[in-house]
């Protein structure tokens, strides 16, 4: 098997990379501008333009820029309230990156399973979790196992398709939790018509090289709450009070985005509805190719929701199919195309096993089958039929 390409990384010539960035826009000339002008660094019009474009298109009343999608979930989970020894409902099946985050702030996660049909966070089991394991004490929900209190749910709209959030916001508004939405690979994706980062109390967002624009590395964390939105501001730029005698009363960080990052995210964020239709086709094209391989399930859009298919990922049944995901994985690879498994689940990882997981009774078959193939922006049609070819060389004839 060859060596797997880092995410985002332009692929050897020849190779079919998983997911690379599309540069065909203005970054050029607006990266040119940060640099004749010598605006380079963490302030500059850049950023205010890229925040503030960024808020109109989600429909949220602020945006605050950081230098990635981690840092942005990490400020999110602290101006939202989460505190050391609080806990926190996450979707087991994500990148890790949400959950560490959880860590950061010194609070615990309780990992919730995926529904088998969407592969989002489950919203029965978070209600039944929350309804069924835990009790109303004094004001706030408390966790009857651990005794800890519980103070938000973290939802993640994994793979570019929304979570299924009513029922969420839902029980949310009853226990008094916060929502804060992992929106990094689901920008511009919509739940009942309406866009996803609006719909929790805040969200984040990634630019990182393989999401669906990128900045190289980047974050944005946008909320309605503008007490929130200012405190996150201020955390990210090490918690400043006075600029001119640098007053701190505050521990910040600097988590900032810096101006030729945000012109090149103001550039990608003008492609971004070409970019999104894109994605549809080429999961579009791989459902009618591969939709009827046996074996073979493609991921599927709940009436309710429309995904940005920021990845294009299948299930494999190896009986029916005759490979196993990773054997697929490897005769993909033999054939030049770069794909690649789900996230181990969180609940599985080291630094996790003794946290809590509620009745995970779905995503082990999902991350056992999951193959997500590749589907950057600019590729071609001849690509994809490679892919496809690729896969139906494999399958056995079907028995009439
Ligand atoms: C990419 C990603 C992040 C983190 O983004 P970075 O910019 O790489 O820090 C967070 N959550 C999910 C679900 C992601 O896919």
């Amino acid at each position: 098997m060859r060596e797997p390409l880092a995410p985002g990384a332009p692929a050897p010539e020849g190779i079919i990379p998983l997911c690379v960035p599309e540069i065909r826009g203005n970054e050029w000339k607006y990266i040119k501008e940060c640099l004749d002008t010598n605006w380079v660094s963490s302030a500059g019009k850049f950023v205010d333009r890229f925040e503030r474009e960024l808020a109109a298109y989600v429909g949220t009343r602020y945006a605050v820029a950081t230098c990635n999608g981690t840092a942005a979930l990490h400020i999110a989970l602290k101006v939202a309230g989460v505190e050391p020894d609080d806990e926190v409902l996450v979707s087991t099946l994500t990148f890790i990156s949400p959950v560490n985050t959880i860590r950061y702030c010194g609070a615990w996660p309780v990992f919730m399973d995926a529904d088998p049909i969407y592969w989002q966070m489950d919203p029965q089991k978070v209600v039944d979790f929350l309804e069924k394991e835990c009790q109303w004490h004094n004001g706030a929900l408390y966790n009857k196992t651990t005794g800890r209190r519980v103070k938000a749910i973290l939802p993640v709209h994994i793979l570019g398709h929304p979570c299924n959030m009513d029922p969420i916001l839902e029980v949310a508004r009853k226990y008094n939790l916060v929502v804060i939405e992992d929106a990094a690979e689901s920008l511009g994706a919509k739940y009942k018509g309406r866009m996803v980062g609006q719909l929790g109390d805040i969200a984040c967002f990634s630019f990182n090289g393989n999401k669906i624009i990128t900045t190289g590395g980047g974050g944005m964390i946008v909320t309605d709450n503008e007490a929130w939105a200012r405190k996150a501001k201020y955390l990210t730029t090490q918690a400043k009070d006075d600029p001119i005698e640098y007053v701190h009363n505050e521990i910040g960080y600097n988590y900032r985005l810096t101006n030729v990052q945000a012109a090149m995210s103001v550039a990608q964020l003008e492609q971004l509805e070409e970019f999104i239709k894109a994605k549809r086709r080429v999961a579009a094209y791989y459902v009618q190719q591969l939709g009827e391989v046996d074996g073979i399930a493609p991921s599927r859009e709940a009436p309710w929701a429309k995904s940005i298919f920021w990845l294009c990922t299948i299930l494999v049944d190896k009986d029916r199919y005759g490979l196993s995901s990773r054997e697929l994985i490897g005769h993909l690879s033999g054939c030049g195309i770069q794909a690649r498994p789900f996230w181990m689940p969180i609940h599985r990882q080291r630094p996790y096993l003794d946290c809590q997981a509620y009745r995970i009774e779905v995503v082990d078959r999902l991350y056992d089958q999951a193959v997500s193939l590749p589907c950057s922006v600019g590729i071609t049609r001849e690509e994809m039929d490679r892919v496809v070819n690729a896969i139906r060389s494999v399958a056995s004839p079907v028995d009439s």
